[in-house]
């Protein structure tokens, strides 16, 4: 890991601001800072837990369905969800075994799926669902109506869980919490029908979004002329490719795009760096990225859902990014939210600081000042004197045990030998050798006591037995 610290004069403050200090009066009163809280049982702490805690008390409050057991799993299974969903390969892959190749119609299916996966990500993601931009009303329709050629229900019901998936991540109001597995967070909590209300999520700014409820009204009607009719006519009208159009720009394009809108709630809950927060699943990954549009910055998005990015750095693959920038510089979008570099920086540092702990904790640290004995000098130096095999040396206030180190010794072991029994701070910083950090480090590890009083000055002493003259204090 590298740390790295960037220019912070550049800070964008869109999004940060230091709030004026309340204009309260100065209390004259004493505070008393030892009111004494009454102790609560195990079974109090539980309950006040779950009254103070949205998820405990929701959760207890939705009755849940009986379990999925081999019995009754028929009878829990979204049918339809289900059948689009696994027919979707099948169709896909009789189509690229029985179809002529036609290069317009692939040009056509890359574009129109890139189209449509945009206004999914673009659309119903970062405008609908986040607002992390204005968009105009050309665009909105523009969005929505190709949105539901990527046939993922309406922009209501994609957003509503998705401000669920964000307010209650992993937990078990989140509609696809990577809690409950993989294959769950990918496609079973669309395969069977939610043992679980979706929890509430404010969605009243889509209510009142004319698109979204225009969109919603006509959504069946929607999904299949841009789903299926609008690809199929363009390439049976544009080169006579009917057949192409549907098994490649219809059903073939579905099922990728389905499947790259899985991985955001998937992969990018399993794979890669946490660089801001690591509390919970969402991980940043290049390859979540690409297969997403640009959506596989996932810890940075859960930190800063409404930054109309995902991806910060100029280099890093974020294709919805560069679509939204685009929609700006045409006049269709305004308002781009930027989260400030400075409380992003915050959550870099963070994790920073947790990776520097841990690596702390591999190391060996010298011995706790406070389990160490404390002696005087005179006690330090009849220990000195004795022949126990022990080589003792003052420095710094600390006593060391230097038997196991003096033969190795780069100034040489006379060196070393000459000051056991007396007072070595001065020589050892800088009177004799300027020693490094590494000296430092290692002469802490030998700690065996502390002296009263830090010891024995050399230099002092020797100034004392010639013509020392002490400063008088001024008073
Ligand atoms: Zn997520
Ligand atoms: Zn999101």
């Amino acid at each position: 890991m590298t740390f790295t610290t960037e220019e912070t004069s550049d800070f964008d403050t869109s999004m940060y601001y230091i709030p004026k200090p309340l204009d309260l009066p100065i209390s004259t009163e004493k505070q008393s800072l030892s009111s004494p809280q009454p102790k609560m049982t195990a079974a109090e702490e539980e309950e006040d837990f779950i009254k103070n805690n949205y998820v405990a008390k929701t959760l207890l409050a939705i009755p849940e369905l009986p379990a999925i057991t081999w019995s009754n799993w028929y009878t829990q299974i979204d049918w339809v969800k289900v059948i689009v969903l696994y027919s979707e390969p099948f169709i896909g892959i009789y189509g690229v075994f029985t179809t002529r190749f036609v290069w317009q119609t692939t040009v056509f299916a890359i574009v129109y799926g890139l189209l449509t996966g945009l206004a999914i990500t673009a659309g119903y993601h970062r405008l609908f669902a986040h607002r992390a931009y204005q968009a105009s009303l050309l665009l909105r329709y523009i969005l929505v109506t190709l949105g539901a050629g990527a046939m993922q229900g309406s922009v209501k019901w994609w957003a509503r869980g998705h401000r669920a998936h964000h307010r209650y991540t992993d937990t078990d109001l989140d509609p696809y919490s990577a809690h409950r597995g993989l294959f769950h967070s990918h496609i079973g909590w669309l395969m069977f029908i939610s043992n679980r209300n979706c929890a509430d999520t404010d969605t009243a700014d889509l209510d009142n979004d004319k698109t979204v409820q225009w969109q919603f009204k006509y959504l069946t009607v929607l999904n299949i002329f841009m789903g299926y009719i609008v690809p199929v006519f363009i390439c049976g009208l544009g080169w006579n490719d009917y057949r192409g159009g549907y098994f490649f720009a219809g059903a073939l394009r579905l099922f990728l795009i389905h499947h790259a809108t899985f991985c955001v709630n998937s992969l990018a809950h399993y794979l890669g760096d946490a660089p801001f927060d690591d509390r919970h699943t969402p991980r940043d990954h290049f390859i979540t990225a690409l297969v997403t549009l640009g959506e596989g910055y996932h810890n940075f998005h859960h930190e800063f859902p409404s930054d109309y990015r995902n991806a910060l750095e100029w280099y890093q693959y974020d294709p919805t990014k560069w679509a939204i920038w685009l929609f700006e510089k045409l006049g269709l979008a305004t308002n781009l939210k930027r989260f400030s570099k400075n409380e992003i920086q915050k959550g870099r540092y963070g994790m920073m600081q947790k990776a520097l702990n841990r690596f702390g904790k591999t190391i060996v640290w010298p011995k706790d000042n406070a389990m160490l004995p404390i002696i005087s000098f005179e006690e330090y130096q009849e220990l000195a004197s004795k022949d126990d095999g022990r080589q003792l040396i003052l420095i710094s206030g600390f006593v060391h045990d230097v038997s196991n180190f003096i033969d190795t010794h780069p100034g040489g072991r006379a060196l070393l030998k000459s000051r056991i029994g007396k007072d070595a701070t001065v020589a050892f910083h800088g009177g004799v050798q300027n020693h490094s950090t590494a000296a430092h480090n290692t002469l802490a590890m030998m700690r065996v006591a502390i002296c009263k009083y830090g010891g024995e000055v050399e230099h002092l002493k020797k100034r004392l037995g010639h013509d020392f003259t002490p400063t008088p204090i001024l008073t």
